[in-house]
């Protein structure tokens, strides 16, 4: 619980960039496997795994992490939170499926940050949200093109895959309830006549 004064957390930062602040309460983790190691040893009230700056293969290995964190019985109790560097529809629909209980979208000293104060002021106001309350407000088109680096590139389902989204589009529409409002969810391409245009 975040009010909880003896609160533990455990962090998985692949990059710790930046670095994070000393902290007693805090144990670090560079790579999964010893994250994982140290989840099974000892108790912790909150895992956070980063997903910040790492490659298409270490994102699978961090999801993997995940699961593997909400499937042992040493740590499955743990409050799992994902931090994401932005919203990626599909990487959620795998966190909801792995069973993480958070997902929050801030560097992972911000969401420790916040971790800690509320434990000292006892709000008890978790850190982040459930990816399945993110992914109801999400469009449904908003797809992210498989990346070779560590920064997706959004487009758009609703115009067969071929719209880069700009990130104006991205926040005012894309992200948010307003979707329903957007042109492209209301009225998507339909299949083409084998020329390769959009009709
Ligand atoms: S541009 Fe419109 S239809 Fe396409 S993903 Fe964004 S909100 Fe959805």
């Amino acid at each position: 619980m975040p009010n909880d004064p003896h609160l533990r957390c455990l962090v998985c930062d692949r990059t710790a960039e930046p670095p994070l602040e000393p902290n007693p309460r805090r144990v670090s983790a560079a790579t999964a496997l010893s994250c994982f190691h140290h989840a099974v040893s000892a108790p912790f009230q909150w895992i956070f795994v980063s997903f910040w700056g790492i490659t298409p293969a270490e994102r699978r290995t961090a999801l993997e992490l995940c699961t593997l964190l909400k499937q042992n019985p040493h740590s499955k109790h743990a409050t799992v939170c994902a931090v994401l560097p932005g919203i990626h529809r599909e990487l959620l629909h795998c966190l909801e499926s792995a069973k993480v209980d958070r997902v929050v979208f801030r560097p992972v000293a911000e969401a420790l940050r916040e971790l800690w104060s509320g434990a000292s002021t006892g709000e008890g106001r978790p850190v982040g949200s459930p990816p399945g309350e993110i992914l109801a407000v999400v469009c449904p088109y908003f797809n992210a093109l498989p990346s070779t680096g560590s920064h997706d590139v959004h487009v758009c389902g609703g115009y067969r895959n071929r719209m880069v989204l700009t990130p104006w589009r991205i926040r005012t529409y894309c992200e948010v309830e307003n979707h329903r409002e957007c042109e492209w969810y209301r009225n998507p391409a339909k299949p083409t006549d084998g020329t390769g245009d959009v009709r």
